[in-house]
């Protein structure tokens, strides 16, 4: 049985590293609290007689046997960095569940076929560095370690300059330097939900079936600048109302799609940008996510086809600045939470990740899947955030139970 009162113990105590006053805390990737948070988890690695590697990325490991170690360990695990501004949890609670899941095995002599090993990704917010999930991207062979270091924060410090002395900083503790990327049996994440939906059901876990595909746009909208009042109507070429149109027409398309369908104009500027002149530019962006590709797919041919056109009387550039597709987990993994939901708790809902998470980069190596725990008013990247102790002890047992049917 998972110790309750010892994972809530880990919870405060790494909370503290980066605590922000009155609350809230800020570790961002690679900087003195985040190698410092790192260093408190290489310490309970090793007072438990685990084996602590670090990466190329400065991804942290903690070892555990098995019975057989030429078997591919399973993987449990998430990040320690956080947004500016942020709560305890995100992140740190994957983390910190897969090493009270490494305390109970150790604890209580627990056997097992396959070794374990608990992850902290570097750089998965991408607050400091853009973009994240800089080490699980890297680890999963999804992004070059050459594009990851050559980012700069911005005070113009080098992704690669910080990841150096962090490296040095765990090389100097005596950690062993693992440099290349291995393929796990599996990999487990626990993370907040970042949303609503559990604590409205009332349940204290929910189990993850995949992560929404994202898709970015960047639009122009050319118009004429002229005077505002002097400009008769027939004359006007208004890239406000080019971009007015534009978007009703993008909208109109999707409001019979169903709800899993997001559409989020997040930035929208106008150029001279006067109170008195007609717009000669609008810039906006689009963010748009679905869990189907092929509807993703759809909709990003009918963007293309209406920025073809004229929107009153202005020309129209669209350009897809990012694509990321949508992850379906592990239908095995799946019903394996499922059934450990089942044996610790009630049945555990099912529901989808509308943020991005390590684990949908871990997917195109290994079976993976994830957990969610509520965090009140779905409230998350703010110091408001809060999860329940009862919810979070339960969902590490959750895990623990998954993970000691993966073990075998
Ligand atoms: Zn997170």
């Amino acid at each position: 049985m998972l110790d309750g009162p010892r994972f809530w113990d880990d919870v405060q105590a790494l909370a503290t590293i980066g605590a922000l006053d009155p609350k809230g805390i800020r570790r961002l990737a690679l900087d003195t609290q985040d190698n410092h948070a790192r260093l408190w988890l290489a310490e309970q690695g090793r007072s438990l007689g685990c084996q602590v590697y670090f990466d190329a990325l400065g991804n942290l490991f903690l070892r555990r046997e098995g019975q057989d170690d030429s078997l591919a360990p399973l993987l449990i695990g998430s990040h320690m960095d956080s947004q500016p501004l942020a709560g305890a949890h995100d992140g740190a609670l994957g983390v910190l569940a897969g090493l009270a899941v490494l305390r109970t095995l150790q604890e209580q002599s627990i056997e097992h076929q396959r070794p374990l090993e608990i992850v902290s990704w570097t750089n998965e917010e991408g607050a400091r560095f853009a973009p994240g999930a800089s080490g699980s991207s890297w680890f999963a062979g999804q992004r070059e370690y050459d594009d990851i270091v050559a980012a700069l924060d911005d005070n113009g410090v080098r992704f690669g300059d910080a990841l150096q002395e962090c490296l040095m900083l765990l090389e100097g503790k005596g950690l062993v330097y693992r440099p290349a990327p291995f393929v796990p049996h599996a990999f487990l994440e626990l993370h907040i939900e970042q949303g609503p939906v559990l604590e409205q059901l009332g349940k204290p876990v929910g189990v993850v079936s995949g992560i929404q595909g994202v898709n970015w746009y960047r639009i122009e909208v050319e118009g004429v600048a002229n005077h505002a009042g002097t400009t008769p109507r027939q004359a006007r070429r208004d890239a406000f109302d080019g971009a007015h149109e534009l978007v009703s027409a993008m909208k109109a398309g999707i409001r019979e799609q169903d709800d899993d369908l997001r559409f989020t104009i997040g930035r929208f500027s106008l150029w001279p940008d006067a109170v008195n002149t007609i717009a000669q530019r609008a810039t906006f962006t689009i963010d748009l996510r679905h869990p189907d590709q092929q509807v993703l797919d759809a909709l990003d041919s009918r963007f293309h086809a209406l920025a073809e056109q004229e929107w009153s009387g202005c020309a129209v550039s669209l350009e897809a600045t990012s694509r990321v597709a949508p992850v379906a987990f592990s239908e095995h993994l799946l019903a394996v939470l499922r059934e450990s939901a089942g044996s610790v708790c009630a049945r555990a809902p099912e529901l989808l990740s509308g943020a991005f998470h390590d684990a949908i980069h871990l997917a195109h190596v290994c079976p993976t899947a994830m957990l969610f725990t509520p965090c009140r008013a779905g409230i998350s990247h703010h110091p408001d955030e809060h999860i329940e102790r009862q919810d979070a002890v339960i969902s590490a047992r959750v895990l623990a139970e998954a993970a000691l049917r993966v073990l075998g």
